[in-house]
């Protein structure tokens, strides 16, 4: 390709997936499967990793999520709400070295970076559903946000207290000063497939997926809309605490915020595992459990167990680097296509 060529595709995958990314972030409601943004996107970081004076401050590649609603009251994020980088398996492949490439790579790099022979990750789903923040004060809910661009969020905090899985105080004599609380709203597959019955039978339109539909009823300016549907949490992260100590390890977070009260998920589903062959074959054990499990996920995510060791690593602009989420292939591809020849 030559130098206009290269800049041209550049551009036209900066336009495609910045429209991409409104339709899905802001308006919850994607005009193409998963997959397909991922390819686009990769595609995109590729060219910009090997040609970098075709990289823009505008592109996609450097945000995070889309603009809040308008509509809503916006929050700032004390601590910002960022993504994670990807890697893929292609599950065709027979030879593990090959097939895993991308994780092997992102061990190699975490260990090069860490000088360690050997990496503890904690391991988890990668959940489908919306990213919140939730602030607690002296042990009560204080506010929750929505990631928004990562550094404003949208402020659903009366759409939160609905869910009955969110605790409303925590369930401690001493409770923190502060404690910011991360995890991803969804509908589980059940009430996601109750909802769209209802839907059918009202006459109105039905959701594209679990995520869309858990996306769109958090985001709405009525409560009560909110308050009717089945709306789960799971709880994967600490983003701030004050007056109590942050545990050591991300594994003992976890069972920091069961003990608090918060949904996590199931222990076997969040093994601590050594180096790449233990993620790996965590990698296959999940892709096997996909469909069985009450809610969807895309993946799994991966984070250096340490926190110490994950504070050395710090972040890059959009993402830590002591994370990652490793991809599913696409399930949803029919489901979305369906759903718009229903639209049509
Ligand atoms: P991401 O989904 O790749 O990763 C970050 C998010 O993962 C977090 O914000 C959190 O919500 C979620 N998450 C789930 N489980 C987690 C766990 N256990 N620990 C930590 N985080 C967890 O981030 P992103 O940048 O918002 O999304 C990109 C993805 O969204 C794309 O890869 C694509 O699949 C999809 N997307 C699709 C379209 C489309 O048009 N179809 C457009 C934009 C984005």
């Amino acid at each position: 390709m030559s130098t206009h060529d290269l800049a041209s595709r550049a551009s036209q995958l900066r336009q495609l997936l910045n429209r991409y990314g409104h339709e899905y972030y802001v308006l919850d409601t994607p005009s193409v499967p998963d997959a397909e943004y991922d390819r686009l996107f990769r595609e995109l970081q590729q060219l910009e990793e090997q040609y970098p004076q075709l990289k823009t401050p505008d592109s996609p590649t450097l945000r995070v999520g889309g603009k809040p609603l308008p509509e809503f009251s916006q929050l700032t994020h004390r601590v910002p709400m960022l993504s994670l980088g990807n890697a893929f398996s292609d599950m065709q492949v027979d030879d593990f070295d090959l097939r895993h490439a991308e994780l092997i790579q992102f061990d190699e790099r975490i260990r090069r970076e860490l000088d360690e022979a050997d990496i503890a990750y904690a391991t988890e789903p990668k959940f489908d559903g919306l990213a919140i923040s939730l602030l607690y004060r002296d042990g009560v809910l204080e506010q929750a946000a929505t990631r928004g661009d990562g550094i404003t969020g949208e402020n659903v905090t009366d759409n939160i207290r609905t869910i009955h899985a969110i605790p409303l105080s925590l369930t401690l004599a001493n409770p923190p000063a502060v404690l910011e609380v991360r995890g991803e709203v969804l509908m589980l597959k059940s009430d996601f497939e109750r909802l769209n019955a209802e839907q059918v039978a009202r006459g109105d339109k039905t959701f594209a997926n679990p995520r869309n539909a858990a996306a769109g009823s958090l985001r709405q300016l009525d409560s009560r809309i909110t308050a009717q549907r089945r709306l789960s949490f799971y709880a994967y992260a600490i983003a701030q605490v004050e007056g109590a100590s942050w545990p050591a390890t991300h594994a003992a977070e976890m069972e920091w915020l069961q003990q608090l009260g918060f949904p996590v998920v199931e222990a076997d589903l969040r093994p601590v595992v050594q180096g790449a062959s233990g993620l790996a074959s965590y990698y296959e054990t999940v892709l096997q459990r996909r469909p069985g499990l009450p809610f969807e996920i895309d993946g799994v995510v991966y984070k250096v167990n340490n926190r110490a060791l994950q504070q050395e690593l710090g972040f890059v602009s959009r993402a830590p680097r002591w994370a990652i989420a490793h991809k599913f292939p696409a399930e949803e591809a029919l489901t979305l296509v369906e759903a718009i020849e229903e639209q049509v």
